[in-house]
């Protein structure tokens, strides 16, 4: 018999995220699938939006050439853009989109022997970590119409803060973007997921949202609130395998980091950090088990965890064990773990993922 763990992919609720995350933006949206869909697979996400999606971003031209050969037809945004010049004849060859956010990037343009490019110029409103200083995007705007190799130009920028509500970053970014390119033509493109949710000023021509596709509520922290309105794509399960009591005082796992107070039936799930589930999520990290919600007690090893069964004494071997999905959310298992929805998704690996 088969490891009984997998990572679910309701493409259905892809599809209803994506058509929410366009909807409440009101503009056109690339479904921003980089990082092999944030670990839902690029190419099934991408067919799954094909009769919906504007287009897609991806981070390289590696991943842009999956989904090609995949097939996909629609435009295709690199957002780190090139790192070596002689990747623009194939940007070109595949009519591909390119950020443009650095001097070498625009030089590699202006040396290249291609036309007709597809450039979002990225400013720098306030991250400080990719893109143009604002007092150079016109100079850069008009080297890129001079260069004689690009039809089209986009205005993009991005957000350091924008899962902080109550914080003034955004507003001052947003202001900053405003300002550099206030006398250039073209769209405009700001909001990642949490700009599109929480700042309806930062709206404009192209939204680029990522985590909030995949289900997962960007707005983290004390501000997380329960969101009605997107639904978790990735349901990571598996079965409890085998099951023991643990007499009081003795110590479970590695480290022996639990320690049993009382008679403590335990559970061994078949999913582990090589799974991609977090090493670092503590005992009394959620879990739910047939249903019911329950927790992680000890440390979780690389193939397998194991979880608290004392208050159900209905589930033994077989037991369908959910690690996040629609009972657990993801959020809340990366913040026991000290981490984002983000890493956790893009990192799951090892076990088959199933569409459904
Ligand atoms: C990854 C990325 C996004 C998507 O961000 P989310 O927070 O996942 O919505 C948008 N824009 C850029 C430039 C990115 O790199």
């Amino acid at each position: 018999m088969a490891r009984p763990s997998c990572a679910r992919i309701d493409l259905g609720a892809l599809r209803h995220n994506y058509a929410y995350a366009k909807a409440l933006h009101g503009g056109r949206a690339l479904a921003v699938i980089k990082a092999n869909g944030y670990g839902h697979g690029a190419v099934p996400c991408a067919m799954a939006l094909a009769a919906m999606a504007d287009g897609y971003a991806v981070a390289c031209l590696e991943e842009a050439l999956t989904l090609r050969a995949a097939g996909v037809a629609a435009p295709i945004l690199l957002l780190e853009g090139v790192f070596e010049a002689d990747e623009l004849e194939l940007v070109h060859a595949h009519d591909l989109w390119v950020v443009v956010h650095h001097q070498a990037q625009l030089r590699m343009i202006e040396a290249s022997r291609t036309g007709g490019l597809s450039v979002w110029l990225k400013v720098d409103s306030g991250m400080h970590r990719a893109g143009f200083a604002p007092l150079d995007a016109a100079a850069a705007h008009e080297r890129l119409l001079a260069s004689g190799k690009v039809a089209d130009i986009v205005l993009m920028t991005h957000f350091a803060r924008a899962d902080e509500r109550e914080e003034a970053a955004t507003t001052c970014q947003i202001a900053e973007f405003d300002a550099a390119t206030a006398n250039l033509p073209g769209a405009r493109s700001l909001c990642n997921s949490a700009g599109l949710l929480a700042w309806p000023a930062a709206r404009r021509d192209w939204a680029r949202p990522g985590i909030m596709l995949y289900g997962a509520n960007p707005l983290a922290g004390p501000l997380l609130e329960p969101n009605h309105s997107l639904k978790p794509v990735m349901t990571l399960e598996s079965h409890v395998f085998a099951v023991r009591t643990l007499r009081p005082g003795d110590a479970l796992g590695y480290g022996g980091c639990f320690v049993a107070r009382q008679p403590t039936r335990v559970g061994l799930v078949a999913v582990g950090y090589a799974d991609g589930y977090p090493r670092s999520a503590p005992s009394g990290t959620p879990v739910a088990i047939e249903g019911r919600l329950s927790q992680v007690l000890g440390r979780v090893s690389m193939d397998m965890l194991t979880v608290d069964l004392t208050a159900l004494p209905d589930a033994g071997s077989g037991s369908r064990v959910e690690l996040w999905g629609a009972q657990v959310d993801v959020n809340q298992v990366a913040a026991a773990a000290g981490t984002i929805a983000y890493e956790l998704l893009c990192n799951v690996k090892r076990v088959p993922l199933v569409y459904v």
